[in-house]
């Protein structure tokens, strides 16, 4: 099997110990990558903490070297992808839409103006605020777009000045430690390391006390653990959690119109998605039209490997998820609901399971209730509008949600109800680097990307003057 090493202090390094990494379009194993001890984090933050002395000191280059990595990054893409189908189960042409998502990223933040204010400026004094960057930053990534969301940290992060020790999953650490090495090319040493372990790697990076920030992407349960841990010695978070993602369909809708926009921003990535829809609401007098819409796309999806040219979906991308998938489907059964399209899991060793639509639930099924995170989306009737609003907003999460309808300023209107980082009209994550993007109430804290996104990785350095410059 391969082996991938990790990029520490800008060498590569091979674990003492390595663990497997599954294909999940297959079941089985198919590289290895090093389970990183104790003291190659120390080695990591140490190489981190040593180059951020000089990194921090040129803006220019620093520019030039994100851009470097940004066009590097896009002329290897051809190897990149290969890498992260295996690994996550994502389409190939998803794949390769990632790693460019994530190129784009880097430029993006590479022109970035870092944020300078002058308060005053008279003969009496100069007040200015900078922003100065933290040091090192330690980030952990989920497994669902691995590349992407750690090039959302790794843009802002190092052009604020700050390095880097950057953890991905151990679902998907094969993608992450391949962008290491390249970047090798590209970086100076100790800029950007990359370690591989299993969830306890997270733990100990959280609670090293080098890393003055921890940017963190996953789950709430796993975001309120690292918020415990950097509160021991004051280390600043900014936590991207779940989500739970409300769409409202109001009645002057066409529901044969909006179910494949609605059914796109469902099922992206397999529904492996923060920003996925997660629950629609409809009038009761469209329901079934919509439901019947959306069954039929559900049917005709096409899962399967995502090396196969025609796969629309790939896998699940690992046991635990498809097992969970299946526990919230025959929860919904339990509870008498309608299973309009999918709702089983594929044949085969791989993990697949069909896009499913789910009716006739209430709102505390666990299928509404909890982020499913996979390819199963309830719909759900409501009678008034106010109606709506308020259970879309009856959740723990706070993440994103979006209203559709024929009046859009009417829409707009509805969408200023709901409690959530961004809302879309007649449309679903659309994200941009230059917009932030965060969640209310648990869905996190602090946003990401866009001047408040760079912000996030800088601290505010007050400098009084008592002359004029
Ligand atoms: P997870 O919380 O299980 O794992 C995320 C990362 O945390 C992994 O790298 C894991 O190894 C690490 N980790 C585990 N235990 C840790 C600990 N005690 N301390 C520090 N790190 C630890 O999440 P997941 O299952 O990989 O990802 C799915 C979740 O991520 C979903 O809830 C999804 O909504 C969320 N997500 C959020 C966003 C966003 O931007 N808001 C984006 C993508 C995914």
């Amino acid at each position: 099997m391969p082996q991938y090493a990790m990029t520490i202090g800008g060498a590569r390094v091979t674990g003492t110990a390595t663990f497997e990494v599954v294909n999940p379009a297959t079941g089985r194993p198919h590289a290895e990558a090093p389970d990183c001890d104790e003291g190659q984090l120390d080695d990591a933050f140490t190489a981190a903490h040593e180059a951020y002395k000089s990194w921090r000191r040129n803006e220019r280059a620093r520019r030039r070297a994100l851009h470097a990595a940004a066009d590097l990054l896009t002329r290897r893409t051809g190897q990149l992808a290969p890498v992260l189908t295996a690994e996550q189960g994502k389409p190939l042409k998803d794949a390769a839409y990632e790693i460019g998502g994530a190129a784009w990223w880097l430029r993006y933040a590479a022109d970035l103006p870092i944020p300078h204010e002058v308060l005053r400026d008279d003969p009496a004094a100069h007040v200015e605020v900078v922003r100065r960057p933290m040091g090192v930053v330690a980030a952990i990534t989920p497994w669902n777009f691995p590349l992407m969301l750690a090039c959302w940290k790794i843009g802002p992060a190092l052009l604020a000045g700050n390095t880097m020790v950057l953890k991905p999953s151990p679902w998907t650490p094969l993608t992450t430690l391949a962008f290491g090495e390249l970047m090798r090319e590209v970086l100076p040493p100790g800029v950007l390391n990359v370690v591989s372990g299993l969830d306890p790697l997270g733990a100990s990076m959280t609670a090293h006390p080098v890393p003055r920030k921890i940017s963190f992407t996953g789950s709430v349960a796993t975001g309120t653990k690292v918020a415990v841990a950097a509160a021991r010695d004051l280390k600043r978070v900014t936590l991207e959690l779940g989500g739970n993602d409300p769409a409202i369909v109001l009645d002057d809708a066409d529901p044969h119109a909006v179910a494949p926009q609605l059914f796109r921003y469902a099922f992206e990535n397999n529904g492996q998605l923060c920003s996925a829809i997660k629950r629609v609401y409809v009038p009761e007098r469209l329901h079934d039209d919509l439901v019947g819409a959306m069954a039929k796309l559900a049917a005709e999806a096409r899962v399967g490997n995502g090396f196969e040219a025609s796969v629309q979906f790939g896998p699940v991308n690992n046991r635990p998820q498809l097992e969970r998938i299946i526990d919230l489907v025959a929860d919904a059964r339990g509870r008498g609901a309608h299973i309009a399209a999918g709702g089983e899991p594929g044949v085969g060793p791989g993990y697949f399971y069909r896009p499913t639509i789910v009716t006739g639930v209430g709102d505390d099924a666990r299928v509404v209730a909890e982020e499913q995170f996979g390819p199963v989306l309830p719909i759900l009737p409501y009678r008034s509008v106010e109606e709506a609003v308020h259970r879309a907003n009856d959740t723990h999460f706070g993440l994103d949600g979006s209203v559709w309808g024929g009046n859009t300023e009417r829409a707009a209107e509805v969408a200023e109800g709901l409690e959530c980082g961004t809302t879309w009209i007649n449309t679903h994550f659309e994200v941009h680097p230059g917009r932030p993007f965060g969640g209310h109430k648990s869905s996190g804290i602090g946003v990401e990307n866009g001047r408040l996104g760079l912000e996030a990785f800088t601290e505010v350095q007050v400098r009084h003057s008592p002359l004029p410059r």
